[in-house]
């Protein structure tokens, strides 16, 4: 038998990118992994977007993008910009632009001084000679405003010459690539090269966010860690088009964590097709959890519940993990400010004695309901020690109770005065 070592449980060490800002927001360089998310409404309906924008900034967006299509878009984006900033909202917006970006931004200055990145895509920027005069406007607006950009190449928008010029060289190599690796290095040359002239025409490379997204999760690996081993670039990672519901998080989750793992990535976008009906925010909370059960960042205190089996006949403790769940991620816009590192604790809801106990004690503060023929009793574990055995009809009031006390007495509290 081989010799024991220590096993190791942390995501290696973050790959260096150049450090730049989004407005008031670090990204790259030592900063945190930046969360942020994109609006589905129809910009230039300034009272919708500027709610969504909101609720995502609420739910924990830390940059929002909005699609900037149209004259009448670029025009809403000011007084978008000026409602966030009455209501307290004060999230950097970034444009998405394509095909008529240059001239939508010469066109509506304020636009481009509300907007605090743009988004620009090299394969939608304008075909022909069109296309490099177009995207060294873009660049020069950037500079003009003093905005970082990202340069956002899309498996789905693919600079198609850059492409036909990719596959002519690869059918004259000795042993040629397959064509699926000749796309993936047209994505990242396009990317690359885009880069190289925005930084020509004189753009500082710290005010460059790169991204190549594709739709297959094994191709975004492949393609983030080509694309990290080849600049210092900060990246932005996404799965485009992931989907919805279960896969669109899982297609993302397993495509990000690998990458985020290997210290590859700056900001991260999920891109979920919301369900009808369903909240936008979503995309924002499983990037937060994403990072956070990770181990990478911390934004709200995550509940750790066991799934219930055959030694459970109620569906009980499954409520009390939700109410606790909700409780939490409501209260933490407070706490943000009142209790600061409230988002560290962490919580358990158990349904029987089996692992209740044992898990409970790993917690903060768990609790471990009774199962199937146990005595009706909810032993509460704060800290590692048994506090408190709760029955009857009100154990999640007082657990609830129990969690706010713990949050008011261990978390932002002034240091004794000297
Ligand atoms: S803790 Fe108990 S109820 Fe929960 S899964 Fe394990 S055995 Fe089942």
């Amino acid at each position: 038998m081989s010799t024991p070592v220590p096993t190791a449980a942390l995501p290696r060490a973050r790959r260096r990118s150049l450090a730049g800002r989004v407005g008031r927001i670090a990204v790259g360089g030592d900063a945190p992994v930046v969360v942020q998310s994109m609006t589905n409404t129809d910009t230039a309906d300034v009272a919708s977007t500027t709610k969504q924008v909101a609720e995502l900034w609420r739910a924990g967006s830390e940059l929002v993008r909005i699609t900037v299509n149209t004259a009448e878009a670029a025009a809403a984006v000011p007084r978008i910009r000026d409602k966030l900033d009455l209501m307290g909202v004060d999230v950097p917006l970034i444009g998405d632009f394509h095909y008529n970006g240059h001239t939508l931004l010469t066109q509506e200055p304020a636009a481009a001084v509300a907007l605090a990145k743009y988004r620009i895509n090299p394969g939608n920027v304008g075909f022909g000679r069109k296309r490099d005069t177009q995207f060294a406007t873009l660049i020069e607006l950037a500079i003009r405003h003093d905005k970082p950009v990202r340069i956002g190449a899309n498996w789905g928008s693919l600079d198609q010459e850059l492409a036909a010029r990719l596959m002519d060289e690869n059918a004259a190599r000795a042993e040629p690539w397959d064509a699926a690796a000749v796309l993936r290095e047209a994505l990242i040359r396009s990317a690359l090269d885009s880069a190289a002239r925005a930084v020509e025409i004189g753009l500082a490379p710290e005010r460059i966010v790169l991204s190549c997204k594709v739709s297959g999760v094994q191709d975004l690996i492949a393609v983030y860690r080509n694309l990290a081993a080849r600049c210092d670039y900060a990246l932005h990672l996404g799965l485009t088009e992931a989907g919805m519901g279960s896969k669109g998080i899982v297609a993302s989750s397993a495509a990000l964590a690998v990458l985020l793992q290997e210290g590859i990535g700056d900001t991260i976008r999920i891109s979920l097709t919301p369900e009808p009906g369903q909240s936008r925010t979503q995309e924002v909370i499983v990037a937060q959890e994403l990072l956070q059960t990770m181990g990478l960042r911390a934004f709200t205190p995550l509940v750790t519940a066991c799934p219930g089996c055959g030694r459970t006949t109620s569906e009980f403790f499954q409520e009390l993990a939700k109410v606790v769940q909700e409780h939490v991620r409501g209260k933490m816009p407070e706490w943000k400010i009142t209790h600061p590192g409230a988002e560290n604790l962490t919580l358990a809801v158990m349904g029987c004695i089996v692992n209740g106990p044992g898990e409970s004690r790993h917690a903060n503060i768990g609790i471990s309901l009774p199962g199937t023929g146990e005595a009706p009793a909810a032993p509460v574990f704060i800290d590692g020690k048994k506090a408190v055995t709760l029955r009857g009809e009100n154990i999640a009031q007082e657990f609830v109770a129990l969690i706010d006390d713990y949050v008011a007495n261990t978390y932002g509290r002034l240091p004794a005065s000297a």
